[in-house]
This record gives structure tokens, C-alpha cells and sequence, in this order.
């Protein structure tokens, strides 16, 4: 993806409010990260162990969720594969959940998925990062197809915590109609 600078990351975020997204700890190094090779370029808030964010670009625009770990700590021993790439780990995969954007969000509602605990995806499908012996399946894929399904998988779940924010958006809007229909 293309780099993006600290205010447009700020900007890009959908499921939190103007003012968490000023806030939040954005890395300091964006000019030293990996850009040619992120899908998608993630992080943990050093101050709040518990909160990481993401950010990718869709249809051309960047586009940042807010995320939370489920608290729920990974087993050393078991093995779980990561819903955006594919990569299987010992212990080393996170659910993380992200708030739903706009009303849904505010009143509690998730979407969860499990990602790598690095959040560094993209680096396993390109084999930059190492998962260990059986962190990749062996498959007849090319890269590109693989960057592809991982850029897909995550499409699907900024998706899921979009959708229902337009849903409720319309309902909204519909209720102020009728509101206004009736006075
Ligand atoms: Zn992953």
C-alpha cells in the first residue's frame, strides 16, 4: 500500500469517535515501515495494552479500525490459524474485536476475528516473517493470489463493521422523515 501519514490515519478511522481517533498512539516511524510490502499496516497502543489498530487502503482510500484484544489469552499450546492470512500459530494468534461503526458501536455491538497477534499478515504471506515449520500452508497459490485473498478476507471484515452503521443510518434517517411527517 501507499504510506500514509499520521493525519491521514487519524482521519481514516470509521468505528470510534473524531476525538479517540485524535488521541490514540500512532507509531512514530511511519516513514520506516515496510509500505511495498503491508497490506495492511497494524499496531498495538503502547498505553493501553489491551488496544491495536489497523489500517488499509480500500477502493483507494485509507481506511482505520479501532480494535480491542478479547482478554482472552492465547494458549501457549494451542494452535490457531489467523482469519486474514491464513498463517497458523502456536499461541501467537489474538482475538481482537472491533466496536461496529457509528450507533451500533456506541451501544456495544462487535465483530471479532481472529488475527494474527503481530498483526503482521502481510509479512507471513510474502514470507518475510517466519510463522515456523507448519505456520503456512503449502497451497498452489501464486503470492499475488495469496495477497489477494488477504486483502478479500479483510474487505470482508471492515465490511461486517461498516454494514450495519449504514443500516442504522437509513433507519435513522427514515425516523427523522417520519418524525418529521408527523409534526
Ligand atoms: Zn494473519
Amino acid at each position: 500500500m501507499k504510506p500514509l501519514t499520521e493525519q491521514e490515519i487519524r482521519a481514516a478511522f470509521v468505528n470510534c469517535t473524531k476525538g479517540e481517533a485524535k488521541r490514540l498512539s500512532v507509531p512514530r516511524d511511519l516513514a520506516e515501515r515496510p509500505w511495498a510490502d503491508l497490506d495492511f499496516l497494524g499496531w498495538w497502543d503502547p498505553k493501553a495494552p489491551e488496544r491495536a489498530y489497523l489500517v488499509t487502503e480500500l477502493d483507494g482510500r485509507p481506511v482505520a479500525l479501532a480494535l480491542r484484544s478479547s482478554g482472552v489469552a492465547p494458549s501457549q499450546a494451542r494452535r490457531s490459524m489467523c482469519s486474514l492470512c491464513l498463517t497458523t500459530h502456536t499461541g501467537g494468534v489474538s482475538l481482537m474485536v472491533a466496536p461496529k461503526a457509528g450507533k451500533a458501536g456506541q451501544q456495544g455491538n462487535t465483530v471479532g476475528a481472529y488475527i494474527c497477534g503481530d498483526l503482521a499478515c502481510s509479512l507471513y504471506v510474502r514470507g518475510k516473517k517466519n510463522a515456523g515449520p507448519d505456520g503456512r500452508l503449502h497451497e498452489s497459490l501464486t503470492l499475488e493470489e495469496k495477497i489477494q485473498r488477504t486483502v478479500a478476507n479483510l474487505a470482508g471484515f471492515i465490511a461486517n463493521v461498516t454494514a450495519v452503521a449504514n443500516v442504522t443510518a437509513v433507519a435513522d434517517a427514515k425516523a427523522v422523515t417520519d418524525a418529521t411527517a408527523t409534526a
